[in-house]
């Protein structure tokens, strides 16, 4: 059975941890320190590196990482890394032996223009695309990029857990309440997520459905969000246009 370890780095980042029969590997390894103490007191064996975007928070760890322990590093073809790598493009698939599992990849342009996923059945690493009640800010898309890419994982299995790489859900549960607090799995999520912050626990991973059920960048077309979100228009690009902006305010 896979195990997959959330690795706190900075003040928010989550690097994720997969691993099994004593091979690893790690997701978006943004500081190699507290990564290298796991692997060592896990006595595991880093077999791949995977890399979401080109944000210094997810990649400044892959060189320290690399002389601790040569692997290959998979990162997306549409943006540039100063460490080698193979470089992956929508609709691609890695293969990771050592650890059971294959990941076909897709790109979700927004946050990043570049910006990669790998998902499978069970398991999505969105990276900075997707979080737990909101989405990346949009430093090189446009919302409509976004929106799309967003699109794009409301098609997955409902089952899949996402994910994530920052651990944002407090504050973005209280923001998807100024837009619907009426909803009641929402409400059951903000109260779920108190508890588990409260005792210092991640609140991921999420899933789709629960993200579908929560999530206002997911919603745009329910009537309490286009009410609060204010936009002129009701069509769901112009409430997510609004509603981003709103939250890059909150
Ligand atoms: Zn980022």
């Amino acid at each position: 059975m896979l195990n997959i370890i959330p690795i706190p780095a900075f003040e928010d980042n989550y690097i994720w941890l997969l691993h099994l029969n004593g091979y690893a590997v790690v997701v978006d390894p943004g500081d190699a320190v507290p990564v290298i103490e796991i692997l060592q007191k896990l006595n595991l064996t880093l077999t791949a590196i995977l890399i979401t975007h080109h944000h210094s928070d997810h990649i400044d760890g892959v060189s320290d990482l690399l002389r601790h322990q040569a692997a290959p590093v998979y990162a997306p073809q549409y943006e540039k890394f100063d460490f080698e790598h193979i470089k992956l493009a929508d609709g691609d698939r890695i293969e990771l032996p050592d650890i059971a599992q294959s990941f076909r990849v897709m790109w979700l342009p927004g946050h990043t223009l570049g910006h990669i996923a790998y998902v499978n059945e069970d398991y999505l690493f969105c990276g900075d695309t997707l979080f737990a009640a909101g989405c990346g800010r949009l430093f090189e898309g446009t919302p409509a990029q976004m929106q799309a890419s967003l699109e794009s994982l409301k098609e997955l299995s409902p089952n899949t857990k996402v994910f994530c790489t920052h651990e944002y859900t407090t504050k973005n549960i209280a923001f998807a309440l100024t837009l619907e607090p009426d909803n009641a799995d929402l409400q059951t999520r903000a109260s779920v997520v108190k508890q588990l912050r409260q005792l210092r626990l991640p609140s991921l991973p999420s899933n789709i459905a629960l993200e579908l059920a929560t999530n206002p960048f997911l919603r745009c077309n329910q009537a309490s969000i286009i009410k609060n979100s204010h936009a002129e228009k009701s069509d769901a690009l112009s409430v997510f246009t609004a509603i981003r902006t709103l939250r890059n305010h909150y």
